[in-house]
């Protein structure tokens, strides 16, 4: 069994205030255009004509070589973190990359693939048996944009 999770509440909310972002700007406010634009708090897609926010963010702790930085999307009205459930984010493309993170943050190399929307549950189960993987990434196959975390269930 394993949990999705996308960005900390806090952190999400600290930006919605006008926290600056991991390039220390100020996010950006963007109309949505709907299920291209996956909220990383909720995980759902942010309706069509709604505001949003786009900013730079870093999803790992520490920085080092392997702490990549990118765009993500944030509704910009309150939404509540993504706790249970399938959320849009796993269903809005017909594959996506993932990638399984060692508990250092670094990539274990090997595990990075390409991985059909049906296959995603399959394929985390299988890196998340790994003694060695500490959590795997969901990221966008096309624009490498990061989606989602997929942890073991405590
Ligand atoms: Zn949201």
């Amino acid at each position: 069994m394993f949990t999705t999770i996308g960005m900390p509440q806090i952190l999400a909310d600290a930006y919605r205030a006008g926290q600056h972002d991991a390039y220390d700007h100020p996010p950006e406010r963007q109309i949505a255009e709907g299920a291209g634009n996956p909220c990383r708090c909720c995980l759902n897609f942010i309706s069509k004509g709604e505001e949003m926010l786009v900013l730079a963010h870093r999803p790992f702790q520490a920085m080092h070589p392997y702490a990549e930085t990118g765009p993500v999307f944030l509704c910009a009205t309150p939404c509540q973190a993504h706790l249970s459930g399938r959320p849009d984010v796993l269903q809005g493309s017909p594959d996506y990359l993932l990638k399984a993170y060692d508990q250092d943050e670094r990539i274990i190399y090997g595990t990075g693939q390409i991985t059909a929307q049906h296959e995603i549950d399959s394929y985390v189960e299988q890196l998340l048996a790994r003694p060695e993987v500490a959590f795997v990434d969901m990221r966008s196959s096309r624009n490498n944009c990061w989606l989602a975390r997929f942890q073991r269930s405590v």
